[in-house]
């Protein structure tokens, strides 16, 4: 079977990593959508797609399970979201997600939804990791080691903490 897993990776890190290493061990492919794809820049969203999925693809280099990064634009419209995926991607039969909105959205469509269990959610949570950053506080050990190469390449600590301050 082919999976699916969403998020918008704002950044990469461990807690997405332990799930999809998980899924690996019972799909036979993985499609990796990158949500939120068309927004960078901003506190919530610092990093391009672009640049997230060069996150995605360096650290799941050993994945042992073929997988696809494939970006997702938002459309304004959750009840025409889960066909807008299925546009997108390679076909998948199931979809891998906690969040509350995404299985519901799957769900009404009638794809099967298997939620994995978190992986120490108040550390590993992009929301955490982002505020680290613009605190200065260490955040490195949250991310797999290619994420800290991808944000050091970019200057995204020096970025967000730019586009967070007032004019
Ligand atoms: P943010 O705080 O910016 O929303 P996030 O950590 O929730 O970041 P997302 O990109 O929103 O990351 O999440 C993508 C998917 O990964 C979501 O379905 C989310 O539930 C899941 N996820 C996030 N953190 C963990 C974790 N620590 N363990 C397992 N799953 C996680
Ligand atoms: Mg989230």
């Amino acid at each position: 079977s082919r999976g699916f897993y969403v998020g918008r990776f704002q950044p990469y890190h461990n807690g997405h990593q332990s799930v999809l290493e998980r899924i690996a061990c019972f799909a036979d492919e993985i499609v990796i959508g990158v949500g939120s794809a068309q927004i960078s820049h901003t506190v919530t969203n610092p990093f391009t797609a672009g640049e997230r999925v060069l996150m995605l693809t360096r650290s799941l280099e050993d994945l042992d399970c073929p997988f696809y990064v494939i970006p997702i634009e938002d459309i304004q419209r959750n009840a025409l979201w889960a066909a807008h995926v299925r546009a997108m991607t390679p076909p998948f039969d199931r979809v891998y997600s906690s969040n509350p909105l995404v299985i519901q959205l799957f769900t009404e469509a009638g794809i099967t939804v298997q939620s994995p269990d978190m992986h120490e959610r108040p550390i590993y949570s992009g929301t955490a990791i982002r505020q680290r950053m613009l605190d200065g506080e260490p955040w490195e050990h949250l991310v797999p080691p290619a994420v800290v190469d991808v944000i050091r390449e970019i200057h995204g600590v020096e970025r967000l903490q730019r586009i967070a301050k007032s004019d």
